[in-house]
């Protein structure tokens, strides 16, 4: 916890799914060369399983907190770069899951002044969910961006809205109706559905507790750039 998130952890092996451990290059089964989860990935990985340790009242390894605060580390986000950056789907699903696990998932909804850059962020980028044709990111992106505050009313959710209604499959669902990875098949299905509801919200959020931890963070920015 007193590191930001590593570069150095293997994806597990393409060949025979071997778990290697951090700082591995090559799978210790089949020699061959691994690749590196990004820093995102490894980090809202970690975000989510403290939020549910947290909530569940088991501690597994650190807590909630001490995650969150490296979120000051992959500040600045990147863009896709019409393509060139590898890392713009873990950057999306990192903002995604902070406003996730600080509204506890679509209960509250969270003033957008608390997370201006990740607002910026999904602003500037749902399109490219569009234009990826990739429903169960931009369920993601019309999701947060609506638990910050944006409405029907706005063009951006619109434009989401005809995606997704144009894209539905006939059973309902959305993503690949081949795919045979379940998760792949639930997931897409959700994010239309999670992108096309109007919450009943409970309130504003964050917990009190959480919006301590969120200005700490931003004030940590704050120092770090004047
Ligand atoms: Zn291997």
């Amino acid at each position: 916890t007193n590191e930001p998130p590593p570069a150095d952890v293997p994806e597990a092996c393409e060949f025979d799914k071997t778990t290697n451990a951090r700082g591995a290059k090559v799978c210790r089964r089949c020699g061959r060369p691994l690749r590196m989860r990004t820093r995102y990935d490894v980090w809202y990985d970690a975000l989510i399983t403290t939020y549910v340790g947290d909530r569940y009242g088991v501690r597994l390894g650190a807590t909630y907190g001490d995650v969150l605060k490296w979120l000051t580390a992959l500040r600045p986000y990147r863009g896709s770069q019409g393509g060139a950056n590898a890392e713009f789907y873990d950057t999306v699903y990192s903002i995604t899951h902070v406003v996730y696990t600080l509204n506890e998932y679509g209960q509250y909804r969270l003033p957008a002044r608390l997370l201006p850059r990740e607002f910026e962020f999904l602003k500037a980028n749902l399109r490219e969910a569009v234009a990826e044709g990739d429903a169960d990111m931009l369920g993601e992106f019309m999701d947060s961006l609506r638990a910050l505050g944006l409405t029907d009313a706005d063009a951006l959710i619109r434009a989401g809205t005809e995606y997704l209604l144009a894209h539905q499959n006939a059973d309902g669902s959305w993503g690949d109706a081949r795919e045979r990875d379940i998760y792949l098949r639930y997931h897409p299905t959700w994010g239309g559905v999670a992108a096309l509801s109007n919450y009943a919200w409970r309130g504003t959020g964050p917990s009190p507790a959480k919006l301590r931890l969120l200005l700490a963070l931003n004030q940590a920015s704050a120092r770090a750039e004047y």
